[in-house]
């Protein structure tokens, strides 16, 4: 993908490069005449110009159309020529020049077909270099390094060295690693080394693994060919502290094919350097596209690797370019289309999206389009049932990242996920729990109704009265928790359209709690103030939901404040949204809790609060659950020892 250009460089590159290339053409064809005119030593002026403007005919024709197209004129023109020169010799007797003339018009052609290759050619070298050099740069000394350590801790090496192999055979040394005990004064390392680099000489005529044990010794030396593409870029030398085992063979000829990637990484980053501007007429120049091109294909090869993960994973996964052409479809994919590899070969995008087809799924085109068309994925939940299987099924938009700013669109992913177990248990689990607090609150309600009867029963003594007052606290308190708990989980099963809404004043909201809870407040001699703003606009909201949500931190703001403190609840209208906030100058929240204090069950523990306070930590989960579910958020705001401000937005209508 060609980079970016500023307007004005646009601009710039768009008027002067035909100026550029019409100047070059009319140079050509004036050289190109005066080579004719002096291949054929003539002394007229007229003979030069005549010589030029043929010449120059040529070069600007070639340079506007091209051989393929202008072909036919040149050699109509050039037949037209010859005729001339012939028939004015024969029958004028004057030599019209016909031979220069075709000369001039031949070198003219050649020089502008020479030029434009060039052209082409540096334009090709400049993108090959630039992709090649992305990925060759700065880590290929290092991935070397890493390849032998990682040999090192399958084998025991004593040394390993990374050899470069040129063109006639001999070799560098780009990379040493030295094992945990290398004998550094060993008298026999010179011969050693020597007996290692005739080894790796073998190994590279040979094209084979090559190894030798040391007579009477335990250590051995192995030369492998480091391979890329049938070519020998290099051998790798190990000295191993063991006897060499060829069941290790195909481990060091794997890792020698990435040693080999990596050495022309390490190759072409020294070379990248170099000017290439002439590279069209020199040997070391085609030597280093090569090069590039050898780093591409080791890219390619690398990234197949990234690609063969996929097989491995249980959800389904295909990849598509953007022209609908199926580039990837991983086994779990094939088996929940049920698709065989040679089916799905035959496919292409859409026949394969196709197999997923269901009542809310039956358009895969569109889903397809609107993905394209804004770049939002999409995301279904589709139930076969026949199979009594549900999936969940994702297409998003593969975008690559061509700087920090601009992103393109390179493919279209499809994410198959298997929910149907998933699914079974969350039923089980709610069952479960709808089944377990009905069967609680059955007994509940006996204990609480027959307790609350003992209470008034003046008959029975005080004692026990007051144990049994105790007995119908505590079932109450229960009951309200189970019923809290139910709440909350019967929310998060509701989707998100379940919830009704209907346009909602929270103004309203807020001044019906306040009142609700004044006797509340009251009791603990808490001024409870209402702040509302003028003119809020509705939300859309299920009131009975945001009556309770706003109850609770009311609630809460009461039980959790000291006596005579002040309590305001005030709305407020913010860009888009309204804010309903609830302001105490109670015991505040630790630092370290103002995250937790929306999960479920949790509860800060303050020294000294009455253990009988009602508290289930359940009250601000079902505040947060409630405002997402109707597109809001929750924040809280909180000194400890100071007091607290727990608020929430809701879109307005
Ligand atoms: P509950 O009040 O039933 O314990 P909540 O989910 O409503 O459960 O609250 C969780 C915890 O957050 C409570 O244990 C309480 O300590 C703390 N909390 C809630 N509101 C306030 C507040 N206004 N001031 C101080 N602490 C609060």
């Amino acid at each position: 993908m060609a980079p970016r250009v500023h307007p004005l460089t646009h601009l710039a590159l768009i008027t002067i490069r035909p100026l550029i290339s019409y100047l070059s053409a009319t140079g050509i064809g004036i050289v190109a005449g005066l080579i004719g005119y002096a291949v054929f030593t003539m002394n007229e002026p007229f003979a030069a110009a005549a010589l030029v403007v043929y010449a120059l005919a040529v070069s600007l024709t070639m340079n506007r159309f091209g051989l393929r197209q202008c072909w036919r004129w040149l050699f109509v023109s050039a037949v037209v020529v010859a005729g001339i020169g012939v028939v004015g010799f024969q029958v004028f007797g004057v030599d019209l020049l016909p031979v220069p003339l075709l000369f001039s018009g031949g070198v003219s052609l050649l020089l502008i077909q020479i030029n434009r290759l060039w052209s082409l050619d540096r334009q090709l070298t400049r993108r090959l270099f630039n992709a090649s050099t992305r990925n060759a740069e700065s880590n290929a000394k290092t991935r070397l390094m890493s390849g032998l350590k990682l040999l090192n801790t399958v084998l025991p090496l004593s040394e390993a060295v990374v050899f470069r192999c040129d063109d006639s055979n001999s070799l560098e040394a780009v990379a040493r690693f030295k094992g945990a005990a290398p004998n550094a004064q060993d008298p026999r390392r010179n011969s050693v080394w020597r007996e290692g680099i005739n080894l790796c000489q073998q190994a590279v005529t040979s094209g084979k693994l090559v190894s030798q044990t040391a007579t009477g010794e335990n250590s051995s030396t192995v030369a492998v060919p480091l391979l890329h593409e049938s070519e020998t870029a290099g051998v790798l030398l190990i000295r191993l502290a063991s006897e060499f085992s060829v069941d290790d063979t195909p481990l060091l000829e794997a890792v020698s094919s990435q040693f080999a990637r990596n050495l022309e990484r390490e190759s072409f980053s020294k070379s990248a350097a170099h000017t290439q501007s002439l590279s069209y007429f020199s040997q070391s120049g085609s030597r280093r596209k090569l090069d590039a091109l050898n780093v591409l294909k080791a890219v390619t090869v690398e990234q197949r690797c990234e690609a063969s993960t996929l097989s491995h994973i249980d959800d389904g996964v295909a990849i598509a370019y953007l022209d609908g052409t199926l580039a990837l479809v991983n086994p779990s994919l094939l088996s929940f289309a049920g698709l065989t590899s040679e089916q799905a070969a035959k496919m292409d995008l859409f026949d394969l999206l196709h197999k997923f087809r269901t009542d809310i799924f039956d358009e895969p085109e569109i889903a397809v389009r609107r993905v394209l068309q804004t770049g939002v994925e999409y995301e279904g939940e589709l139930n076969f049932e026949p199979k009594n299987q549900i999936l969940n099924l994702r297409i998003s938009l593969l975008r690559e990242r061509l700087n920090q700013k601009d992103e393109t669109p390179i493919g279209i992913a499809i994410h198959v996920k298997d929910l149907t177990s998933t699914k079974e248990y969350e039923k089980l689990k709610s069952d479960m729990i709808s089944l377990m607090s009905h069967e609680l609150r059955t007994p509940l309600t006996s204990i609480n109704g027959f307790a609350e009867l003992l209470t008034a029963d003046q008959t029975i003594p005080a004692q026990a009265r007051e144990f049994v007052s105790i007995i119908a606290n505590e079932s109450q308190r229960m009951s309200r928790m189970i019923n809290t708990f139910l709440s909350v989980t019967q929310l998060q099963r509701k989707d998100k359209q379940e919830v009704l809404k209907i346009p909602l004043r929270l103004d309203e909201v807020v001044r019906e709690t306040i009142a609700s809870l004044q006797p509340v407040a009251k009791k603990k001699r808490i001024r409870l103030l209402e702040q509302p703003a003028h003119r809020i606009p509705p939300v859309a909201a299920d009131k009975s939901l945001i009556t309770q949500a706003v109850k609770n931190l009311v609630n809460n703001a009461i039980k959790y404040s000291p006596e005579r403190t002040t309590v305001t609840v005030s709305t407020a209208l913010e860009a888009e949204a309204v804010r309903v906030c609830v302001e105490d100058r109670g015991f505040g929240i630790p630092a370290e809790a103002k995250e937790r204090v929306w999960d479920k069950f949790y509860r800060v523990v303050r020294e000294g609060q009455e253990k009988d306070e009602e508290s289930t930590g359940l009250g601000l989960s079902f505040v947060r659950e409630v405002v997402e579910q109707h597109g809001g958020h929750v924040e809280l705001d909180s000194v400890e020892g100071r007091g607290s401000k727990f608020s929430f937005t809701l879109p307005r209508l």
